[in-house]
């Protein structure tokens, strides 16, 4: 498998290269230069196979020999080791829980999957690799989940104080082992800030090995297509065409699907669901991208100006509006709709949905007023993680995971810091 840069066609670096540097010099984004189809004969045996199975032979497919098949097949075995089942509302719309991994956000998918791959890349290194990463929520807990005792690989996380939610400070800070949490007294602009500078600084490159969990990394995007194939064989007794909604922030869920599709599988269109941060519906309503800061909404993990995997979007269309228009549509809901949702949703069909999957089921619904079809709404996170909101829009509690609840009773360790930058490096060269 070889990858080259979004903004540089020539440029050719090996998955392990890729995936160790996150992003390419040029800042552009790392893509595979091919996109097999997968045979007939996969697609006609999906119905026997199991996730696990399914995955696995997308990921052998992918990635073409860089990782030979039996260290391959652990990888896939490890990381992908919970569920995605596929929950039916009525004959027209299914819900794709994602929310079955540790940190119960479909986040767990891709940081799972990187944490085994590096660890994988890393495994004849004598010396300890070093990932920072600088969170606003949810990202971190993912993070933090998927490398927790990963050999080889100590993990610091940045978070700003007082800005995540109580429940996303306990999953980054109560873990221990290999995860450091770093409380830092400023913002999460502050935290990126710290981050940034420790990558450009000498004297830390030289002295340690420094690495990124960026979300921009392709080896997060990878496993994000294997649960596309899984939907669609446990949607397949369905009639009509096959759509997805994908609850969208950075585009990564979706860029996602859209490489399932170009493998071969059967899709009619996303739909490209979000919040008032609309610059991707509005660039398919009218060809203009204009990126901007982002709007703080209820759904707050979709709050993203400007989608940094926008650029794979318009790689894999070679930039042509009409030919992204064909396979993608969007649509945007305001918190008052997506409350609304929620209710209604309750209401219907007795099943709570999180605000994020709230904005792909309107979504869904919005375009089948017009277009006939099974739609499947992916669900990002558990209802639980935001238990505040929803038991507030609701009007009536809600189900938690007993994981969740354990984490109330964990003991929070981080290490305070004020932003600045010669502390920070200071309390890396002393203790990783
Ligand atoms: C990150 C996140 C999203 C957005 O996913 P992208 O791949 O960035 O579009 C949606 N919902 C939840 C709950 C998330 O954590």
């Amino acid at each position: 498998m070889q990858l080259y840069s979004t903004n540089n066609p020539n440029l050719r670096v090996s998955l392990r290269e890729a995936v160790m540097a996150g992003m390419p010099e040029d800042k552009g984004l790392f893509m595979p230069v091919d996109i097999p189809r997968l045979p007939e004969q996969f697609f006609q045996n999906l119905a026997s196979r199991s996730f696990q199975e399914i995955s696995i032979e997308v990921a052998q497919h992918l990635l073409q020999g860089a990782i030979p098949a039996r260290d391959l097949d652990a990888i896939v075995e490890r990381a992908i080791d919970f569920r995605a089942p596929l929950v039916r509302l009525d004959d027209s719309i299914y819900i794709l829980e994602l929310f079955h991994g540790p940190s119960l956000a479909f986040k767990d998918f891709g940081a799972r999957f990187m944490a085994k791959m590096m660890a994988y890349f890393n495994r004849n290194e004598s010396k300890e690799l070093l990932i920072l990463v600088a969170t606003s929520g949810d990202t971190g807990g993912a993070v933090a989940a998927g490398f927790f005792k990963t050999p080889g690989i100590r993990v610091v996380i940045l978070y700003p104080s007082g800005k995540v939610s109580p429940l996303q400070e306990k999953q980054l800070t109560t873990l221990g082992h290999n995860i450091t949490a770093i409380e830092v007294d400023g913002t999460f602009d502050d935290c990126q800030s710290l981050v940034k500078q420790a990558f450009l600084d000498r004297d830390l490159t030289s002295s340690l090995r420094l690495s990124s969990a960026n979300s921009i990394n392709i080896a997060r995007l990878i496993p994000q297509t294997f649960y596309y194939f899984e939907a669609y064989k446990q949607a397949m007794p369905s009639k009509g065409p096959i759509v997805f909604s994908v609850p969208s922030g950075n585009f990564g869920n979706l860029t996602a699907g859209l490489l399932a599709k170009k493998m071969g599988l059967p899709i009619a269109r996303f739909i490209a669901a979000t919040n008032a941060n609309d610059v991707v519906p509005a660039y398919i309503e009218t060809g203009v991208y204009a990126p901007r800061a982002s709007t703080r909404t209820l759904s707050n993990a979709m709050d993203v100006g400007a989608p940094s995997n926008f650029a794979r979007m318009l790689d894999l269309y070679c930039s042509t509006w009409n030919m992204i228009r064909a396979d993608v549509v969007g649509f945007s809901f305001s918190d008052e709709e997506t409350q609304e949702a929620m209710r209604d949703i309750d209401k219907t069909y007795n099943y709570v949905i999180d605000p994020h999957g709230a904005v792909g089921y309107l979504a869904l619904r919005k375009y089948q007023q017009e277009n006939p079809c099974t739609g499947i709404v992916l669900e990002t996170a558990h209802p639980g993680k935001f238990v505040e909101d929803v038991t507030r829009i609701l009007g009536h509690p809600i189900e938690i995971p007993s994981s969740l609840a354990e984490l109330g009773d964990k003991e929070k360790r981080a290490v305070s810091i004020k932003a600045n930058y010669p502390l920070f490096k200071s309390w890396l060269l002393q203790n990783a």
